[in-house]
């Protein structure tokens, strides 16, 4: 028997193994891919966006409310420094852009798993890979094991607490296939609506041929019901369905919720820094200046080339035309076109292409001290499986971190209770102090 089992070989799960293990409980990791971190591998476009530098308080006063308060304990006891400490002894040094976003120097993903593996191997978690779990098994109302699928059949596991770090159910074809949702709700969990976050947009008008097309520093707004129920500033990217890039990513989750009430469409304001009146001074002095130079021209300045017929459009007005014949009531429609540009109604915003899941287990019913379930003890959940969904900047990935490292010390200590007094391997350096 284990005395700690971890299901899920992604960020949570591997910092969970490695805090359990490090605390002298044998523990074992499953994970049902061949090779562990794979959502690791493509994060950030496959250069990792660790997570966000500053303060604990700021990183978590960027999740929602309540998020925010479940993650106070674990924000506290394993922090950004954590992670950067763990890796830099793994060499992987870091930097921290203007945004405050933290990346690998090296730019590779990769080296941040295999700074984790290491972690793994020295502290001695067994990994088992091509393993899926298919059941949480309870006996006597506590989690005692699981039953697994692997090469060589099915088998049960035994073990003194079971760790769920299965991840959500977006992008599925990395392991995330919603299974933790499926036991949590048989073992007597709430499972708060599952929804993309940080997913692109497909419209349903979309434009294929501004495909590639991006709007730096825009404000993305979603309106149902005739009031805004989300927005988002930051560069729009658009694509062949609709649109993506940071500001539809962050936009994305308040634009799901809101489109199982009703319609949901989308707009712009292109220029945000802009009130209403200086745009409209911009073009009345343009006008006055009179002179051969045509609308489309102006419009290059604050727009992509590609998109300057369809905003004209929108406000009646012809990018070809002097801008001094450009009639007033014109160029008072372009000045509400440039801040309410109306990108059309939203089809669907895809579960599986979130960069995150929305939902999952309702963090009422998780301790957020240990991250035990309050509902069968011996059980304990980390990272994306839990309601937690934070915005783009490496909180994500920082959230897995610290709940996976607060599960796996809360499953050490449960499974080691009654035990002799546990005693660390020899050798690891790096524990983290507590506090
Ligand atoms: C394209 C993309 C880019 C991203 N970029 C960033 C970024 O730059 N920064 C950031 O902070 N966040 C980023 N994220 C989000 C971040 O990667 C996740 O929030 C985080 O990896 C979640 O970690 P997790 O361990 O909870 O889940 P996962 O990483 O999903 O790990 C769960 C693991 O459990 C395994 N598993 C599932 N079911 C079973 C089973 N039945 N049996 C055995 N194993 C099972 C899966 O195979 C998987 O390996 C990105 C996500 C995506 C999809």
């Amino acid at each position: 028997m284990d005395d700690v089992l971890i299901v899920g070989g992604g960020a949570a799960g591997m910092l969970a193994a490695w805090r359990a293990a490090s605390l002298g409980a044998r523990t074992r990791l499953l994970e049902k891919n061949a090779r562990l971190g794979v959502k690791i591998h493509i994060s950030g476009g496959g250069k990792c966006n660790i997570t966000h530098a500053g303060d604990m308080e700021s990183v978590r006063q960027a999740f929602r409310r309540e998020e925010a308060r479940f993650l106070h304990p674990s924000f506290r006891r394993f922090t950004n420094q954590d992670i950067l400490a763990l890796l830099a002894e793994r060499g992987v040094g870091v930097h921290t852009r203007s945004d405050g976003r933290v990346f690998p120097d090296s730019g590779r993903a990769d080296d941040v798993i295999e700074a984790l593996l290491s972690r793994l191997r020295q502290s001695g978690v067994q990994v088992d890979r091509n393993v899926s779990v298919v059941e949480v098994m309870v006996r006597e109302g506590r989690a005692a094991g699981v039953r697994a699928a692997g090469q060589d059949g099915e088998r049960i596991l035994s073990a003194r607490a079971v760790v769920l770090a299965v991840g959500g159910s977006s992008y599925p074809k990395t392991g995330a296939t919603g299974d933790g949702f499926r036991w949590a709700r048989a073992l007597g969990h709430t499972i708060v609506p599952l929804r993309a976050a940080l997913a692109p947009i497909y419209l349903a008008h979309p434009t294929p041929e501004w495909s590639g097309v991006s709007l730096r520093d825009c404000l993305v707004r979603a309106r149902c019901g005739g009031r805004d129920v989300g927005r988002w500033r930051g560069d729009l990217l658009f694509t062949h369905h609709g649109i993506s890039g940071p500001a539809a990513l962050g936009v994305s989750r308040e634009a799901a919720a809101a489109s199982e009430t009703g319609a949901v469409s989308l707009d712009v304001d292109v220029l945000p820094d802009l009130g209403h009146e200086e745009i409209a001074a911009v073009l009345v002095q343009e006008h006055a200046r009179g002179g051969s130079r045509v609308l489309r021209t102006l419009l290059q300045r604050w727009l992509p080339d590609r998109l300057v017929p369809a905003v004209a459009a929108a406000a009646g007005a012809d990018p070809g035309a002097p801008i001094h014949q450009v009639a007033r009531k014109i160029r008072n429609r372009l000045c509400e076109t440039l801040k309410r540009w109306d990108l059309g109604a939203v089809r669907t915003i895809p579960m599986e292409r979130g960069e995150v899941t929305a939902g999952g287990v309702s963090l009422d019913e998780v301790d957020p001290q240990t991250m035990a379930s309050r509902r069968v003890p011996g059980l304990y959940l980390c990272g994306e499986i839990l309601d937690i969904a934070g915005p783009v900047g490496g909180y994500n990935l920082q959230a897995a971190f610290s709940t996976g490292w607060v599960a796996g010390e809360g499953a050490a200590r449960d499974a080691l209770a009654g035990c002799a007094a546990p005693t660390a391997p020899p050798g690891i350096p790096g524990q983290i102090p507590e506090g």
